[in-house]
């Protein structure tokens, strides 16, 4: 139960018909307890007192958008192995062994390679005639290189 008094010619909050959004008004009717009819402060305009409770209606044009796509998970399947296939070679690396890669480089098996973009890498395979497959911390990647 609302205890404010409130009489004709308060200030109450209210949901202005024509301006559309919650404004103050000035009280300029009552039926009891009750507010009936209200001016708006801003455009002036009288009309019935409304609640500042409004249904929830979207604005014309604004349409409700549920993304539908589901989190993207982190890659599983290949992903996952090449990750943990680091993390187990990781620990082993010694960088000042690392040879900066250079597409006219040469590369063995198990050379640690640093990338300028990728980082620390492990070669995996030598593909020939000119890649070889290196084992990033984000997964495998084919390289160019010179046999
Ligand atoms: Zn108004």
């Amino acid at each position: 139960m609302r205890t404010v008094n409130l009489s004709a010619g308060d200030i109450i909050e209210a949901v202005c018909t024509r301006c559309r959004s919650i404004l103050n008004h000035t009280i300029v009717a009552m039926v009891g307890e009750r507010v009936v009819r209200v001016e708006c402060n801003t455009c002036h305009g009288v009309h019935n007192y409304r609640d500042k409770v409004e249904k929830k209606t979207p604005a014309r044009g604004e349409t409700v958008r549920r993304t539908a796509s589901a989190p993207r998970k982190p890659g599983k399947g290949q992903g996952a192995e090449d990750r943990k296939e680091w993390e187990s070679l990781s620990p082993a690396m010694d960088r000042t062994r690392a040879i900066p890669y250079d597409m006219e480089g040469s590369y063995c098996v198990n050379d640690l390679v640093a990338h300028p973009v990728f980082g620390l890498g492990v070669v995996k395979t030598v593909i020939k005639p000119n890649k070889i497959e290196v084992l990033f911390e984000q997964g495998k990647k084919l390289l160019r290189c010179k046999l």
